[in-house]
């Protein structure tokens, strides 16, 4: 087959399955799923080997498997998690080989009785080592009652588990795949067309070691005799050949997109010189050489008739507000506006302070928007971005709705970017305006991912911090050393330092989370009566972590107690001590973050990260990383290191771009091959980009506008 004869697309409607109608249609389309082939690459989260019985007493921590024995003791206890008493059916069953408990939290009378003393049981569930025994909490069971039904274990293909959203379930989604895999393998089909060996399109190892076809039904149906775990590696050529491709659309797309955008014509704007030399002279302190270069390529950038894309990487604490300013004076100085947009109400408002402070003294106004802006407020804010009479916008990701009409766009801040989608920033371009774009984060990531994540972006690097900055001391205790940091805790408030006290919860309840910092909150005072201790979470009001925040930075509060939502960007030089509990659940990164909040002023700052036992193998090499550096940028790569290949991205980074088999990380040596065959594909075979692109990203709102 060749490029050129390549079908208008891959075009077969999901009514020609059978048990498609309408309405299942329409449910498919909530998975985006519109013609059969999308079904083949609906790829799978994860597999199941339901294909062989594992002796229990061959069963390791976290294995998922499926287990048959007798159970030989079966009874109800309780336990207390706050005032409420849960009732909990602990099952033993065993197999001869060994033993396991199976933990039942909510189960009928009908249940209890299915599980009771001698009956035989095949369960499937993930193991468990607690203390010294092993455990399924709820694993799938069904009573096996001849010897017949024993053997009716699958025995075809590892188990696929699917995304699947309600009224699409996994047999039903096993079902359409099946269907689509026939016609892929009927003979002769042409169903499918392997873009990437047309003409020799691409000469890459991914490509070549395996062809899209098998790829397809290996992914869907891997034989038994492949290791689970092998699979959640994703190294097999079949993985491999389908993430090449997955990077290659993603490439592809965000190749558009920077064409689209940049074959606007950009409006070039002054470089503002003037305004911008009366806002630093107001400075109580001298930019760094750092800050200088960035503004100087933002000024090159933003002369050219064509938007400006750029991505400033600079470590918590380099000062990358100041250049973010100083970029929207350059719009300002052109009588246009500028907007800028974090990602939390706190960062925003924060930024919204600093901003009406500098704005003042230049004359210039300042509009507040955000998603909890009251009405009235609301509609004045509206009117003057409207009108122009404001000359920069701060806020949330309210920016972003319909409502909101700027006069004349023509700078767009983004802070703190890994928070945003790309369908995000597509929204801001879509304000009618090809606006100069300037997006700033603080969690540096090597040059290949950025370039993946992000697309050919400009980049500056702010690599390097304000003088006179001490290094944050670091250091590492137990939980039973907490007396210790209370007594600490006390002398630095004593010696009129202010402290941030970090609570941290693995539960994922944002509620508990916020009791707990309560809780902590009033332990604490119990502790320090001579104290003020604040509190500030999630769930509170936006108006009183305002005052809370602001008491913080009046000093009215000596100590902060705060769940992780002051992570981003808050800003307060006098505190010069954090505290964060349960310090090993969290990521390097946002620990980094975290950390970043103390060492902002001239005196010396610590962090002390209390951990609890047990300890992890990688928690232990995480916070070892975190005593022994200060810089975002090495414990950027250690955590790369650390977290190594097979190792899922943390929520933040993958964020900013969801893949549906690729790893940014783990596949980060095919990413130079991706490059260059996007690259041949828009010179050479533009046609192409166009379906391949679709097949991997049809539906996805976020590639819409491209
Ligand atoms: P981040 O890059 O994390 O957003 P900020 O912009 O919040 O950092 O700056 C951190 C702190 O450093 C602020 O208190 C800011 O006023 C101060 N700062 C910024 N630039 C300089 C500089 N050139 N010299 C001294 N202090 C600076
Ligand atoms: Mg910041």
């Amino acid at each position: 087959m060749t490029a050129s004869s390549k079908q208008p697309g891959d075009l077969t409607a999901l009514t020609s399955l059978k048990g498609v109608g309408p309405r299942m249609v329409e449910k498919l389309a909530r998975l985006n799923l519109q013609r059969v082939q999308d079904l083949l690459f609906h790829l799978p989260l994860r597999y199941e080997d339901r294909t062989r019985i594992v002796a229990i007493g061959g069963l390791h921590h976290s294995d998922r498997a499926v287990i048959e024995g007798v159970v030989e003791h079966s009874a109800i206890s309780f336990s207390r998690s706050g005032r409420q008493r849960r009732r909990i059916l602990m099952v033993h069953l065993a197999d001869g080989t060994g033993a396991i408990k199976l933990r039942f939290f909510n189960f009928s009378k009908a249940q209890q009785e299915k599980l009771s003393k001698g009956k035989r049981l095949r369960c499937y569930g993930e193991v468990r080592r607690v203390t010294n025994h092993l455990e399924m909490i709820h694993p799938e069971f069904s009573e096996i009652l001849a010897q017949a039904e024993a053997e009716a274990v699958e025995k075809q293909t590892l188990t696929a588990i699917y995304p699947a959203t309600e009224g699409v379930h996994q047999l039903t989604l096993k079902n359409l795949i099946d269907q689509a895999l026939a016609l892929l393998n009927a003979k002769d089909s042409n169903f499918l067309i392997d873009y990437l060996t047309a003409d020799d399109l691409i000469n890459i190892p991914a490509a070549n070691a395996i062809d899209l076809k098998s790829a397809i039904n290996f992914i869907h149906r891997p034989p038994p005799e492949v290791q689970v775990a092998q699979l959640e590696q994703g190294q097999h050529p079949s993985q491999q050949r389908l993430a090449f491709e997955e990077l290659l659309a993603h490439q592809l797309s965000l190749q558009q997109l920077r064409q689209k955008i940049q074959s606007q014509a950009g409006e070039a704007l002054s470089d503002g010189a003037e305004l911008l030399q009366a806002y630093i002279k107001q400075l109580p302190f001298e930019l760094t050489t750092a800050q200088k270069k960035v503004i100087e390529a933002v000024q090159k950038d933003i002369a050219q008739p064509r938007p400006m894309l750029r991505l400033v990487q600079g470590d918590v604490g380099s000062g990358k507000t100041v250049v973010a300013f100083a970029a929207c004076l350059m719009a300002v100085k052109s009588g246009r506006q500028a907007a800028v947009m974090a990602p939390t109400e706190i960062l925003a408002e924060q930024h919204y302070q600093n901003f009406s402070l500098w704005a003042e003294q230049l004359g210039l106004t300042i509009a507040w928007l955000s998603g909890k802006t009251k009405i009235k407020q609301r509609r004045e804010m509206l009117q003057i971005i409207k009108n122009g009479a404001a000359n920069i916008v701060v806020g949330t990701h309210a920016l972003f709705q319909d409502e909101v009409e700027f006069k004349h766009l023509s700078m767009v801040v983004i802070d703190e970017q890994h928070r945003f989608g790309v369908h995000q920033r597509l929204a801001l371009k879509n304000k009618g305006v090809s606006a100069h774009q300037l997006i700033m984060t603080a969690t540096p990531i090597p040059r290949t991912l950025a370039m993946t994540a992000y697309g050919d972006l400009d980049v500056s690097v702010i690599d390097e911090l304000p003088p006179g900055r001490t290094p944050i001391k670091t250091v590492v205790l137990p939980e039973v050393r907490r007396p210790d940091v209370i007594q600490r805790v006390a002398a630095a408030i004593a010696e009129g330092s202010q402290v941030y006290w970090v609570c941290t919860l693995v539960e994922e309840s944002e509620v508990l989370q916020c009791q707990a910092a309560e809780e902590t909150q009033l332990l604490l005072q119990q502790q320090m009566p001579a104290f003020s201790i604040g509190l500030v979470h999630g769930r509170m009001k936006s108006a009183e972590k305002e005052s809370v925040m602001q008491q913080f930075k009046n000093k009215e509060i000596n100590l902060l107690v705060a769940t992780t939502v002051i992570e981003v960007g808050v800003d307060v030089p006098n505190a010069s001590l954090m505290i964060i509990e349960n310090a090993e659940r969290l990521g390097l990164s946002q620990l980094h973050q975290l950390r970043g909040r103390v060492g902002r002023g001239s005196a010396a700052s610590s962090c002390v990260l209390i951990y609890s036992q047990p300890l992890s193998k990688t928690a232990k090499k995480r916070l070892a990383v975190m005593r022994e550096t200060n810089s975002g940028f090495d414990i950027a790569e250690e955590d790369l290191k650390i977290r190594g290949p097979g190792e899922v991205l943390g929520t933040k980074q993958t964020g900013m771009m969801q893949f549906r088999i690729a790893d940014i990380l783990r596949d980060e040596a095919l990413i130079p091959v991706v490059h260059q065959a996007a690259e041949k594909i828009v010179k050479q075979f533009p046609d192409l980009a166009e379906p391949i692109i679709r097949r991997w990203l049809s539906g996805a709102e976020q590639y819409g506008e491209v």
